[in-house]
């Protein structure tokens, strides 16, 4: 899958698995524990830059901020 920035690696975590809260780069806002989301982390990188999404608002993120997301 591509990224604004790049080719991007995908993981859905399921609201069970979710046991930490997470600041969305989409939005701004927390992600709270227990709710289903989206990590993303450059294909080419080591996963120290993972980012926690909502779904939502990684399913619109080339509307959010274009190329900015890293
Ligand atoms: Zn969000």
């Amino acid at each position: 899958m591509d990224g604004p920035g790049g080719p991007v690696r995908v993981r859905r975590i399921p609201g069970a698995g979710a046991e930490k809260s997470y600041r969305c780069p989409g939005c701004d806002l927390e992600i709270q524990p227990g709710t289903p989301h989206v990590v993303a982390w450059a294909d080419d990188g080591d996963g120290d830059d993972r980012r926690h999404w909502h779904t939502g608002c990684w399913n619109a993120r080339d509307r959010r901020r274009p190329g900015r997301w890293r």
